[in-house]
């Protein structure tokens, strides 16, 4: 039996309710509960199986979701929303007796800064209460974490320098747009890079570093060095690792536009006071507060219509050097993955593909009971090789080279 919660009904869950739906042999009940209930029914129609739950549930609420959680009694939530909700969702599912799986670490609305501190603190209440929670099953973190453990299962036996890469070699046509949430896309692009060397973390600023590097059937694309959550939790669980950078590449335009997003202000987080005409009265003015970065995202194309003129792929992997019975060694393990294809079987594009796929994973990791142990756990902290098989049978094949010239 595999009873599971979806919360959140964006791009991301969307892939993961219609692969969740695909492996009905593990996924026995099926709930969708996201803000806007209209959203979950719109993927229960997409998926076409009329025995899907769904239910309105306000996220940042632990009442309202215990109240969900009481009377569906999932066995796993995997948890789709935003950043913002992890914690809340963590506390209602320790109250209920529910497992735990996200995609991104916890960041507070008001500081755009996250980290893994805030969910590590809940290892000791889910090891208590038998519960297992699975932190940062995505692409990345989530892929590359699984991808980086099963170099060091199988092929190191000291992983010393990690890089991992992620390369959007896709086009949307649209002038400016983000591939995920605009909002937690903005803000971690925004923050200062960071990295970890010689037992220490180096910062720099935002986008400071950065090279060409050759991606697999993409060819060169300018990479820039950025903070992201896996490093954190890479470096606790790999001691050996003497240094581990993430980079991500960006188009010329796309970063023009970002600028421009930043010195007109929009990018802000704070809340600004704007008086504005009521909708319904324009004789009344009223002063409300606006966070223009959340205006923003009002304002911007939803991640999740660009599926259709997407082409392109995305390519994300771990390009890791260390040592094997002495000898030096390096190792480039990677996945591409198309836009088109993506959204012809998901109705999304490939960064929610990547994410959602993954997530399903995880929670059939949890299901099968390969995934199981109580306390918080990240991913590389698991058995890699079961999860690994599975990409290949779930729309996302990996590929190796070893000993080639990883530019880095
Ligand atoms: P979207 O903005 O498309 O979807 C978020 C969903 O969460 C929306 O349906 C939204 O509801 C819902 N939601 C937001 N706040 C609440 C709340 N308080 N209560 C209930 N539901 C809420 O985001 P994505 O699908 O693009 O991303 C989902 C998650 O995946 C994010 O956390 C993102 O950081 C993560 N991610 C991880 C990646 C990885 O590789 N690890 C890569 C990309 C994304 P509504 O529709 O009403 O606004």
């Amino acid at each position: 039996m595999g009873k599971v919660l979806i919360i959140g009904a964006g791009g991301v869950a969307t892939v993961a309710a219609v692969k969740i739906a695909q492996n009905a042999d593990v996924f026995t009940d099926i709930m969708i509960a996201s803000r806007t209930k209209s959203k979950c029914d719109k993927i229960k129609e997409y998926i076409g199986n009329p025995d899907i739950k769904t239910a309105q549930v306000d996220a940042d609420d632990v009442e309202q979701l215990k109240a969900l959680m009481n009377d569906y009694k999932p066995e796993l939530c995997v948890n789709l929303a935003l950043p913002y909700q992890d914690l809340t969702i963590m506390e209602a599912c320790l109250a209920c007796g529910v497992s735990y799986l996200d995609t991104a670490n916890y960041e507070p609305k008001d500081e755009a800064h996250f980290e893994y501190s805030w969910q590590w603190a809940y290892k000791k209440r889910f090891e208590d209460a038998g519960l297992t929670a699975i932190l940062g099953c995505g692409f990345d973190p989530g892929v590359t974490s699984i991808f980086t453990a099963y170099a060091a299962k199988h092929y190191f036996d000291e992983i010393q320098y990690l890089d991992i890469v992620d390369c959007n070699a896709g086009n949307h046509h649209k002038a400016f747009a983000t591939n995920f949430n605009p909002e937690i896309n903005i803000r971690e692009i925004t923050q200062k890079g960071l990295y970890w060397e010689d037992g220490k973390w180096v910062e720099t600023a935002p986008l400071e570093i950065h090279q060409p590097l050759t991606y697999p059937n993409v060819g060169p694309k300018e990479s820039y060095l950025l903070h992201h959550e896996e490093i954190e939790s890479l470096v606790k669980n790999y001691p050996t690792i003497k240094r581990a950078r993430f980079w991500m590449t960006f188009g010329q335009q796309y970063l023009t536009y970002l600028d421009c997003i930043q010195n007109l202000g929009m990018s802000r987080i704070d809340e600004i006071e704007y008086e504005a005409p009521l909708a319904d009265n324009p004789d009344k003015k009223v002063k409300v507060k606006i966070v223009p970065l959340q205006f923003l995202k009002a304002v911007l194309p939803n991640p999740q219509d660009l599926g259709e003129n997407y082409d392109g792929e995305t390519s994300i992997g771990c390009r890791i050097r260390g040592l094997k019975d002495g000898k030096e060694l390096t190792y480039y393990v990677y996945n591409n993955c198309s836009h088109q294809a993506a959204y012809q079987e998901t109705g999304m594009q490939g960064v929610s593909y990547t994410t959602g796929v993954p997530a399903m994973i995880g929670a059939m990791m949890f299901f099968k009971g390969l995934w199981r142990r109580p306390g918080v756990w990240n991913v590389e902290e698991f058995d890699p090789d079961p999860f690994m098989e599975q990409l290949n049978k779930q729309g996302l094949p990996w590929h190796e080279i070893f000993n080639g010239d990883l530019e880095l």
